[in-house]
């Protein structure tokens, strides 16, 4: 590209653009190679073989948050550990990529919660984050009597979803009251995204309790009523961690380019499509899938329309961080047995969720030291973002030892910061992300976690739908034109 087409992009979009910037043509350009990326990337593949594709990815290596790190002589995820299976999506894509005989279940007890300064075991039954058995949590004093009665009352009010999104904090305070909303919904509910349940949309974070509703006989007896046939979801993980489903990918499609460190700066319209700026490179696409997160696909959307970017900055992600510890054996006086705990925003701890990774994967428990994976960062909490992170390893080790009764400080730690990485559902986001999508030319679509729902599973369906959508405009396109 000659330095004058340079100066002119560098001016319009407002930022840097390197020398030497090369320009080619694609049928298809994807922005960000996280999850929702490759996962398109692989979909399109496999519709079309012959499509010429191009991810392009800001960071020095694709995969988003799935990383996979050596701490403690072991294979760590510093981001998702595992996956819920929901459907077939995940586990049949990794058949198709020789990955299903390392597929492995988590074998800790169940998960506690801690309350009023003391690690509580979670009432069995519960279910979409409900408890469901009023004996059990009756026995398991996670609430107290008038807690216990007020939630009885759901049993006698009729009900009914609401006709517009609200909060799950309002529905369950509304049916159950504040003491099940705090002690129970916010740390299992919440705690998934990091979020606070007064300001999380129910139709994106908890349609089960709208669909409990909707029966008619309240949140309790409705999520009994509605609950599918079957075992619950499966929980799995990938021995050596999630990133090889990432490593998996990669290999499955040698010929999709990866322009890894080559942010996309700006999209601009060209003749058959749109110019897509990267830092280092350009392409010319047909077709455009953003699968970078709301507040980055603001940014070089802004000179596509720009409602566009205005909406996608109101969609708000939360920073988290995630701390590893290790502890020798004899620092418990019992070794770990349940896969972890959660912590009650109350109780204003760093420390919002531990996972004893060695109890919780039978793979990763052969080590000589216990090893926890303790999450920090939640919604309108940025005090562990605020850390350097000696301070933080000191405020998080001091905060497990005191709850789990450990004796001796930390023998390694590491922090894994993950900024602005936890999208906030607030009520509304459905319509909201739907404006985006209308104003938005047909031939640039949307997809990723912070538009349609977060987790592995749901990601890799967000990245099929995207390129089932590309592969119609496409293949409708070339239809024209040959009959033209
Ligand atoms: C700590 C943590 C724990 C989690 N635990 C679980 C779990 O146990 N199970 C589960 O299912 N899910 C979990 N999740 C959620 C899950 O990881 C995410 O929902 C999913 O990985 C999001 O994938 P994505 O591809 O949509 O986005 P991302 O992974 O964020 O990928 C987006 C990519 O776009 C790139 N990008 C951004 N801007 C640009 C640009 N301008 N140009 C080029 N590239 C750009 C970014 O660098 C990034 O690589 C967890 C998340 C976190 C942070």
């Amino acid at each position: 590209m000659v330095d004058e087409d340079l100066r002119i992009r560098h001016d319009l979009l407002g930022r840097p653009v390197e020398a030497g910037h090369e320009t080619s043509s694609v049928d298809v350009a994807i922005v960000g190679g996280g999850i929702t990326g490759l996962g398109a990337a692989h979909a399109l593949r496999a519709g079309d073989p012959t499509l010429r594709i191009t991810v392009f990815e800001g960071a020095p290596a694709v995969g988003g948050k799935l990383r996979t790190i050596d701490f403690a002589g072991q294979r760590i995820d510093t981001g998702p550990d595992g996956f819920v299976v929901r459907g077939d999506a995940v586990t049949t894509l990794c058949e198709q990529l020789g990955l299903d005989t390392d597929l492995v279940s988590p074998c800790g007890g169940a998960p506690g919660i801690v309350y009023d300064g003391r690690l509580r075991r979670i009432p069995p039954g519960i279910m979409g984050g409900l408890a469901t058995r009023p004996l059990s949590v009756a026995r398991s004093g996670m609430l107290p009597w008038h807690g216990l009665l007020r939630a009885a009352l759901d049993v006698v009010a009729p009900s009914h979803a609401p006709d517009r999104d609200v909060s799950v904090g309002s529905l369950v305070r509304r049916r159950l009251g504040d003491a099940t909303a705090d002690r129970i919904v916010q740390p299992l509910l919440g705690g998934i995204h990091c979020a606070d349940i007064d300001a999380m949309s129910a139709r994106m974070c908890a349609p089960q309790l709208l669909a409990a509703l909707a029966t008619g006989r309240g949140l309790v007896r409705g999520a009994r009523a509605t609950k599918t046939a079957g075992p619950p979801p499966r929980f799995l993980t990938l021995r050596g961690g999630m990133s090889r489903l990432v490593d998996g990918l990669v290999a499955a499609m040698p010929d999709v380019r990866l322009r890894t460190d080559d942010a996309v700066v700006g999209v601009l319209p060209h003749r058959h499509g749109w110019e897509v700026v990267g830092r280092r490179t350009s392409v010319h696409a047909r077709a455009l899938i953003v699968c970078a997160p709301p507040r980055d696909a603001a940014a070089l959307l802004d000179h596509v329309r720009d409602t566009v970017a205005h909406n996608l900055g109101c969609i708000e992600s939360t920073s988290v961080g995630i701390v590893l510890l290790t502890y020798g054996r004899n620092s418990f006086d019992e070794v770990p047995q349940s896969s972890g705990f959660i912590v009650s925003p109350q109780e204003r701890t760093l420390l919002t969720a531990c996972t004893w990774v060695s109890a919780k994967w039978p793979h990763l428990g052969t080590g000589e030291h216990v090893i926890a994976r303790c999450s920090t960062g939640r919604s309108g909490d940025a005090r562990a973002a605020a850390l350097d992170d000696a301070e933080l390893i000191d405020r998080v080790d001091g905060e497990l030892r005191r709850l789990a009764g450990i004796r001796g400080g930390a023998v390694q730690a590491r922090v894994v910061r993950w900024t602005h990485s936890m999208p906030q559902f607030r009520p509304g986001h459905g319509r909201l992300v739907e404006a985006v999508r209308e104003t938005l030319p047909s031939s640039i679509v949307l997809a990723g976690a912070g538009y349609d729902g977060t987790g592995i599973h749901a990601c890799i369906e967000h990245g099929r739908s995207a390129a089932t959508s590309v592969l119609e405009q496409l293949q409708e396109a070339t239809k024209m034109a040959e009959s033209a």
